[in-house]
């Protein structure tokens, strides 16, 4: 199957509708989602519609989607996170709210692993560097593990050598063992079968690493291909609605930069 990747929509329906149009044109069988699909942004219930209609869709929640369900901890967030789970409290429709409530902060397949942050700590871990990826290994059996969080597309994985260790958790890995790829736009990898691979598809509604433009992966399970594909958005429009809501004005003004 080829799996539609997506990540930290955070209410922003333009980036999605963008993402969705540019997946469709490529062939994809099913959507994934590592969470976060609100907070931030201006359109929460229209996003969480949107998503809940993909057919199939294997998705998990993120520490914004806990936090406006009353399932985290407002000190978690900084100031501005904080207004935005408060606003999006306050506008969520009940349908919406059933939606975010029932999904898992983990989620395991027979073909992979699904979480928002990373596989030992899935809302709060941001998955950053070798020893991290290292230090998860004994925390997933499924790869590749699909994660969110840090709006970063990076990836890290163990490319393919040896014939695998039974158990991952204990193999003797160091950090210079350890592939890190961070994707750009059309950047291609194959994913090793057996092998343990972190996949972030970067965020669909705020990316975070200086380009602007929505960003989102395919992962064909058969060929083993990742992709990372980013796609051009009306960010203006969203901006003006974000305005428009109250939402605080650094929040809107970092779409123009992509951080
Ligand atoms: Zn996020």
């Amino acid at each position: 199957m080829r799996w539609g990747v997506l990540s930290d929509i955070h209410s922003n329906l333009e980036a999605l509708e963008a993402v969705l149009r540019a997946l469709a044109a490529r062939r994809i069988d099913g959507y994934l989602c590592c969470g976060d699909i609100v907070g931030y942004g201006p359109n929460p219930n229209e996003v969480v519609g949107r998503l809940a209609a993909l057919k199939p869709l294997h998705a998990v929640s993120g520490n914004h989607d806990l936090a406006v369900v009353g399932r985290m901890d407002l000190e978690w967030f900084n100031a501005y996170a904080q207004a935005a789970v408060v606003w999006t409290r306050w506008k969520l429709s009940q349908e919406a709210a059933w939606f975010l409530e029932a999904l898992p902060e983990r989620l395991e397949t027979k073909d992979f692993t699904l979480v928002h942050g990373s596989p030992r700590d899935p809302a709060e871990e941001y998955l950053l560097t070798a020893q991290q990826f290292i230090d998860n290994l004994a925390h997933f059996k499924k790869f590749p593990c699909f994660v969110g969080h840090s709006h970063l597309p990076w990836c890290f994985g163990v490319e393919a050598s040896q014939p695998p260790p039974a158990d991952w958790g204990k193999a003797p890995l160091s950090p210079v063992e350890i592939r890190k790829v961070e994707l750009s736009d059309g950047q291609k990898i194959g994913i090793p079968r057996g092998f343990p691979w972190v996949l972030n598809p970067g965020s669909v509604g705020q990316p975070r690493d200086q380009d602007p433009r929505a960003s989102c992966a395919v992962f064909d399970d058969e060929t083993r291909d990742y992709e990372l594909v980013r796609v051009a958005y009306d960010i203006p429009k969203v901006q003006a609605k974000m305005q428009e809501a109250g939402l605080p004005a650094f929040l809107a003004t970092r779409l123009s930069y992509g951080q």
